[in-house]
């Protein structure tokens, strides 16, 4: 094997493991770890090539590599052996231009990246590919390993059940009761996940699962296990590859564990690192207001930390009061010039549905992106011409009630400011006339839409 990668302490002690080994902390100071690369060896190919290389391979059928998380395989995990791979076909997301979105709110060049266009409609694929083709890798060498587990709060498990289920794995799930949508829990079920309903929030789960895998051989999926992160990585690869190897000069980001900004900026990082791209973009990080400790931590400068008791936010995914990630989430921030900006229900469901006015179909989370960079808009923090992309993490579809909900008025705390409700309709060809004019009256459009009646019309 030409490239190779293994795991090291993120604090700085001088460890090393096999990525086959199961261990999610450092030995000596038990601080997490991270997947490092023989960048020696990488750097051995120009810039050039390996954006050749990369092109070349996108989206095609040559298996795995048509996967943009395998495509880009020296980069994230070249120690799994390619008949281990298990992959659904990952990455190569929309990335368009916002533009209408973009107009409103006052910036030119707002880019969304569609990260929830995916196999189980969110970004989580990304790194699920990776951490389930280890498992099988290990389960090759002959590993005990009785199945995988996680914590979730929806989206994590549903990449988890669907690629242990593919790889013929059994994968375990640790849900927090009542607090995933109907959408996210029938995923696993369908997969044949072991779906564990338990009567706790996400922070709780966590902490089982935790003691689940330390005394037993259930092998753990939570992104504090950095192969997560290495498959992630390849959101940040892939937008530059999708500009032509350009960066942005913002990426924006919803953060609950916080793993995903991490790997958003090693990602950049390790481009820079070999040449593959020249300069760095800044990073915000938006989080719900009733999730929030990264954003106090930033008030704070980073001098402080304190976990919070996650509240209730519609933004379920990253309703997350102790992430697992934040040091290595601060230390990218503090990297990338980065910014945190908070969003309230109201704030989040609003920007959500604002912005599906214009054609889009917003999860929650991506609502708190969207009304972080409304906020750093009118504070100054992003100029009006910058390029900026907003990560959205999720596929609209998941949250069908959280959008249902919005229309309807009733979400609590949230002021609709952009309702759309059936009207009801006699089956009668005059009512049915008066209510599309007077629907047409009552919105926006870029033009004033008239009715015209057609001379030519036949009636029967
Ligand atoms: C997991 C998830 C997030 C948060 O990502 P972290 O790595 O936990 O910060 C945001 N949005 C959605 C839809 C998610 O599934
Ligand atoms: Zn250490």
């Amino acid at each position: 094997m030409k490239y190779k990668a293994w795991f090291r302490c993120s604090a700085g002690c001088n460890e090393r493991y096999e990525l086959t080994e199961i261990v999610y902390r450092c030995r000596q100071c038990g601080e997490l770890l991270e997947v490092a690369h023989d960048v020696d060896k990488l750097r051995q190919r120009k810039p050039v090539s390996w954006k050749r290389l990369f092109d070349r391979r996108y989206m095609r059928t040559n298996w795995p590599y048509g996967s943009s998380v395998w495509g880009k395989k020296e980069l994230v995990c070249p120690n799994v052996q390619n008949e281990n791979i298990v992959s659904l076909y990952e990455g190569g997301s929309n990335l368009f231009w916002a533009e209408r979105f973009g107009r409103e709110i006052g910036l030119k060049n707002l880019w969304l990246k569609q990260c929830g266009n995916a196999h189980t409609g969110s970004f989580k694929d990304l790194g699920m590919t990776v951490l389930v083709s280890m498992v099988k890798q290990m389960l090759y060498e002959k590993k005990e390993i009785l199945g995988v587990a996680c914590a979730s709060t929806g989206d994590t498990s549903a990449a988890l059940a669907a690629y242990c289920a593919a790889a013929g794995i059994p994968a375990i799930v640790f849900l927090p009761k009542d607090k995933v949508s109907s959408s996210q829990l029938v995923q696993p079920l369908a997969n044949n996940a072991l779906t564990l309903s338990i009567d706790t929030d996400f922070d709780g789960c966590m902490k089982l699962v935790k003691e689940v895998c330390a005394k037993n051989n259930i092998y753990l999926a939570n992104s504090m296990n950095s192969l997560r992160i290495e498959g992630q990585k390849t959101i940040s690869i892939e937008i530059a590859q999708q500009f032509d190897w350009e960066v942005p000069d913002w990426v924006v980001v919803p953060g609950g564990n916080l793993g995903n900004v991490t790997a958003l900026g090693l990602g950049f990082l390790m481009m820079k690192d070999l040449g593959i791209v020249d300069k760095l973009p800044r990073i915000a990080c938006a989080q719900a207001q009733k999730a929030n400790p990264l954003y106090l931590s930033y008030l704070k400068g980073f001098k402080e930390y304190r976990p919070v008791k996650a509240q209730k936010t519609l933004a379920s995914a990253i309703q997350i009061g102790d992430p697992v990630s934040i040091k290595k989430a601060i230390k990218v921030l503090q990297r990338f010039n980065g910014v945190v900006e908070e969003a309230s229900e109201d704030e989040l469901a609003n920007a959500a549905a604002r912005a599906d006015l214009t054609g889009l179909f917003n999860c929650p989370h991506t609502g708190v992106a969207l009304a972080a960079i409304i906020k750093l808009l009118e504070r100054g923090e992003i100029k009006p011409d910058e390029k900026v992309v907003v990560i959205s993490t999720a596929h609209g579809l998941k949250f069908p009630d959280f959008k249902i909900h919005y229309h309807e008025g009733t979400l609590e705390g949230v002021t609709p400011l952009y309702r759309n409700q059936p009207v009801e309709v006699p089956a009668d060809y005059e009512a049915v006339k008066g209510s599309i004019l007077r629907a047409v009256e009552k919105r926006p459009y870029d033009y004033k839409p008239t009715l015209v009646p057609r001379p030519s019309a036949v009636e029967d």
